[in-house]
């Protein structure tokens, strides 16, 4: 079965059309600034280069129309008709404490996602458009949520409860509820496969790095705790998010810059983290250049962050008990070995050994610590759109 899989931003959307049973990407793309000027669908079959157009898309129904007609073009597509589209596999950001994991989308399950809309006021809105404006050019096709939140709603309440008063939990469902759920659940997935092992057997550290990061305690198959929060903005510093500060910060630089909390969450969002540090670039390969050529901010940043990583590894390993494996995953985790062995080089207490030749290859699932090393410490390439498809797969056949 063909499984396209949708991830609907508020001006883009990404797509992937894969054969679930062969796991194949049959084609890819994205549609950007939908709803404004010069928008434009980019989409690449299999084997083949990008074909881009420019098409006007005033919302997200033509750019899925455009998706559509895309993948059945007569000279350039790769399925015939429709029909041979089986299900559509939706990433959803914020599935609250309702969903703990995928489920079919039908119209009490959106009534629940919008329920979720305060949690995730940028993202659920447009993964809604995006699911209803499929359902409209579909509607015979079974739709599946596939949720970020999902993988870590088996967080005891230990590790979900914030120190607040607990009526806003209670009455908001303020708690910790973190993200990158489907990333987390196939790279741990994949960690113990790849070691030969069953997920149930191991503890396992995530360190999913990219623009957005966040760290996961996966204890016998089960993430027991993770660092974003109620929002992704929790955490080891990120791109251009500031992670955990003391909140009182807040207060601080709005008397002193005259922001109001628009303004300064604008700039824990936008203008902080290694971005914010450096004032150069929120890109790691900038900062690694940038060091290079003795920009000191630059150096600094990237240690601030390794160092931030390797706490939450301190952390998880006490909420384990112990770690196994530890894996690194995403843009960062997966292309930026000093990084990884920053990270490490705080972890020898754990008895952790980088075999530096294997940390400075990319591209696939690797061990990079020595034979000797007490844990496993690995680079596994996420997949968030395959994982979708297995999601929707298991879910319609
Ligand atoms: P997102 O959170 O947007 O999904 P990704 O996981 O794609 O992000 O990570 C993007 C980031 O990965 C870039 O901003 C960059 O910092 C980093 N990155 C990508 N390629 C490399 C590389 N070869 N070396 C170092 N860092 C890289």
């Amino acid at each position: 079965m063909n499984v396209l899989v949708i991830n609907c931003g508020s001006s883009s959307l990404k797509y992937q059309l894969i054969d679930a049973a062969s796991e194949k990407v049959l084609a890819k793309g994205l549609c950007e600034r939908i709803g404004m000027e010069g928008s434009q669908i980019v989409y690449q079959p299999a084997g083949c280069d990008k074909i881009t157009t420019v098409s006007p898309m005033p919302t997200h129904k033509q750019a899925i129309q455009l998706v559509l007609d895309s993948i059945t073009d007569k000279d350039n597509g790769v399925i015939a008709s429709l029909a041979e589209v089986g299900a559509v596999g939706h990433r959803v950001v914020h599935g609250g404490e309702k969903y703990a994991s995928s489920v079919v989308l039908n119209d009490d399950v959106l009534k629940a996602i919008e329920e979720c809309n305060d949690l995730a006021p940028l993202h659920n809105p447009a993964n809604l458009i995006g699911i209803r404006a499929c359902q409209e050019l579909m509607p015979d096709t079974p739709m599946v949520g596939v949720f970020d939140t999902a993988f870590h709603q088996t967080m005891p309440e230990e590790a979900y409860i914030y120190g607040l008063p607990y009526e806003y939990y209670e009455k908001y469902k303020v708690r910790r509820y973190g993200f990158h759920g489907t990333s987390h659940s196939f790279v741990s997935k994949e960690t113990a496969a790849f070691l030969g092992k069953k997920p149930e057997d191991m503890k396992i550290i995530v360190c999913h790095l990219g623009n957005g990061s966040s760290i996961s305690a996966v204890c016998h198959g089960k993430s027991i705790d993770t660092s974003m929060g109620l929002t992704p903005l929790e955490g080891v510093m990120m791109g251009t998010r500031c992670g955990s500060i003391d909140p009182s910060i807040l207060e601080f630089i709005a008397a002193k810059e005259g922001l109001d909390m628009a303004g300064v969450m604008k700039v824990l969002n936008k203008e902080s983290g290694v971005q914010g540090i450096s004032g150069v670039s929120s890109d790691f390969r900038d900062l690694e250049a940038g060091a290079k050529e003795g920009n000191k901010r630059c150096a600094l940043a990237r240690k601030a962050f390794s160092y931030g990583v390797a706490k939450y590894v301190g952390a998880y390993t006490a909420a384990m008990n112990g770690v196994d494996a530890i894996a690194f995953t995403a843009g960062v985790g997966e292309n930026d070995g000093r990084i990884r062995q920053a990270v490490c080089d705080y972890l020898g207490y754990l008895g952790i050994t980088i075999d530096q030749e294997a940390n400075s290859k990319r591209g696939e699932n690797m061990i990079i610590s020595t034979p000797d090393s007490k844990v496993t410490v690995c680079v596994i390439p996420t997949n968030e759109e395959l994982a979708i498809a297995r999601e929707t797969l298991a879910l319609v056949k």
